[in-house]
């Protein structure tokens, strides 16, 4: 038999306990990534953390909700044709539920056919087929690790370039991160270059990253790791899954906070102790 009356947007149970990708949120982001990566359908979207407070999640407005079938799924003539053939293209608006932010993110991405598990009247679980969708990009983009406050601009800057790429392309947004450690490594004051003969020869990442001084040393093994992903990032397009960039992200925001925000700490509480003792801490 063949299902060819398919319609789309099949009706769901209520979404009940919202999944949410944020485990954790007093001092960094933990992510989920399963909850990131897994299609959506439009009954049980996740709820991804607003780009611009923090606090609030994304609701999807309904009413700016537009899909439709691509070209290449359209004709279902075919004798063996199912609804997991469909593929959509979608996009629309989505609104912080946080009433001091409201902000708006617009969303775009690709979409298919996919059996869906639900909970009939009786309580037995049924199979449906479902819409899902899996957005390919979001902007403002998602944050998808908090960056600490001290954290140089040159910085924060390539990695929220990756936030703006990570969906839809993990390979360039590897590089992105890739090029994010480059600028921390400036920022370090670890020289890009030397000069031979009145001339620039510029040192690879992988040497700029052994001239390291041993402070960082600790460090060294995790900003290599980066590095290696970002090389098969920049090479070699499609060798790059979701999950490596989000080991990468991990690597990175550990890096960050041990270089940054650790010092913050550090000197936050040597401040204290001088202030307490009006004058130089023993
Ligand atoms: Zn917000």
């Amino acid at each position: 038999m063949h299902l060819t009356g398919y319609s789309g947007l099949r009706p769901l149970p209520p979404a009940g306990d919202a999944e949410r990708y944020v485990l954790c949120f007093s001092r960094y982001v933990v992510v989920d990534r399963k909850i990131l990566k897994r299609p959506f359908t439009l009954e049980r979207p996740p709820d991804w953390i607003c780009p611009e407070c923090s606090i609030g999640v994304l609701r999807i407005d309904s009413q700016t909700f537009h899909h439709q079938e691509r070209a290449e799924s359209r004709d279902h003539s075919h004798d063996a044709w199912e609804p997991d053939w469909i593929r959509y293209s979608f996009c629309c608006m989505a609104r912080c539920t946080n009433d001091k932010c409201t902000e708006t993110v617009s969303l775009s991405g690709s979409g298919s056919v996919d059996w869906s598990v639900y909970e009939n009247e009786r309580g037995h679980l049924e199979e449906i087929y479902a819409d899902h969708f899996s957005p390919k990009y979001f902007e403002p983009p998602l944050k998808i690790i908090a960056l600490p406050e001290e954290c140089p601009d040159s910085v924060s800057e390539q990695v929220v370039e990756s936030f703006r790429l990570v969906f839809a392309s993990p390979s360039a947004a590897a590089n992105s991160i890739r090029v994010a450690v480059e600028q921390l490594l400036t920022e370090l004051k670890i020289k890009r270059f030397n000069v031979v003969n009145g001339k620039r020869r510029y040192i690879s990442l992988h040497q700029r990253i052994d001239l390291l001084p041993s402070k960082y040393s600790e460090l060294k093994d995790i900003i290599l790791a980066i590095k290696w992903l970002g090389n098969t990032g920049s090479h070699s397009r499609g060798a790059i899954t979701f999950d490596d960039v989000m080991d990468a992200y991990e690597f990175l925001e550990h890096i960050l906070v041990e270089i940054y925000a650790q010092k913050s700490k550090k000197l936050k509480a040597r401040a204290k102790t001088v202030n307490k003792k009006k004058g130089p801490a023993k």
